[in-house]
């Protein structure tokens, strides 16, 4: 029988869009207070607006999470403001994908600055907290959800970088779920194949024309349908520990 979130908090990155804004939304009607985190202020305070009009509630964090100090101080802020913390959802990420000499190497830099450091930041400040959180909460269970990839399990030509960073996420969250197993503190990685969100539209033009034509006789997944795995994985009772999750559209091979 899945378990309310009702007392619970919730920290999600990459909340102003896609996956993460429809787990924010979603975690606030499983019980939860949310922390919503992204450095897009005004898309935070319409999503803030939507979760207390449906009796939620929910803490803005505006902050750029590629900086280890401001990963560091969204986990403060949501501990000052709401006493402690259960959940944390790593949702925060980009996708820059193309040929490899044309790539500017900061786009390169971006993705192993997004995807696995400030991942990494906001998991290593969150720890003490969820460890904590294990110990004192009723539901004696505290939940990392890193937001992975296909692309974590299956590299593909142009894709480097984002299959080194995924990879990452894949390689880090099996060793914390084994570090933190008989702590209380379940890690769990989804690996979704393509979601309509606005992930494709961050890279260069010929690169999304790429990804228009591949993925055009596709049925993309919603960002819901994400946000209901992770609210199948964190209403879990203790006892059960989804490690991780692969979901693609039907149609995607
Ligand atoms: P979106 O582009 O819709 O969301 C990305 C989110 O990351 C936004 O909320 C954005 O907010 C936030 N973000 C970007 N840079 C920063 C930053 N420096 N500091 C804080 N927040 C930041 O994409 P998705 O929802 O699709 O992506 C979510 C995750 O899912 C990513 O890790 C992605 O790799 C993964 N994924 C997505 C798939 C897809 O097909 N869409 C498939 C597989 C995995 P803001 O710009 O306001 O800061």
């Amino acid at each position: 029988m899945p378990e309310s979130l009702d007392g619970t908090i919730a920290l999600v990155t990459g909340a102003s869009s896609g996956i993460g804004r429809a787990a924010a939304k979603r975690m606030a009607g499983e019980g939860a207070a949310v922390s919503i985190v992204a450095r897009r202020r005004d898309r935070l305070e319409a999503l803030a607006a939507e979760i207390r009009s449906a009796g939620g509630r929910a803490c803005i964090v505006e902050a750029d999470v590629t900086a280890a100090r401001a990963a560091a101080e969204v986990v403060e802020k949501t501990v000052a403001e709401f006493g402690r913390l259960d959940t944390v959802v790593n949702a925060a990420g980009t996708m820059l994908n193309g040929d490899s000499v044309s790539s500017p190497l900061q786009e390169w830099d971006r993705m192993v600055d997004l995807n696995l450091k400030a991942l990494m930041y906001v998991t290593k400040a969150a720890l003490p907290h969820l460890l904590d959180g294990a110990q004192t909460g009723g539901r004696k269970v505290t939940d990392v959800v890193n937001i992975g990839s296909i692309a974590g399990r299956v590299p593909n030509a142009r894709v480097a970088i984002y299959n080194a960073t995924k990879f990452g996420v894949t390689a880090a969250t099996e060793a914390w779920r084994q570090e933190f197993a008989n702590r209380n503190v379940r890690f769990s990685v989804i690996a979704p194949g393509a979601v309509d969100t606005e992930l494709f539209g961050h890279q260069q033009q010929t690169t999304q024309e790429h990804y228009t034509k591949l993925f055009s006789a596709v049925e993309k997944l919603h960002a819901d349908d994400i946000a209901g795995a992770i609210a199948y994985i964190v209403t879990n009772p203790r006892r059960i520990a989804v490690n991780e999750l692969v979901i693609r559209p039907t149609d995607q091979t």
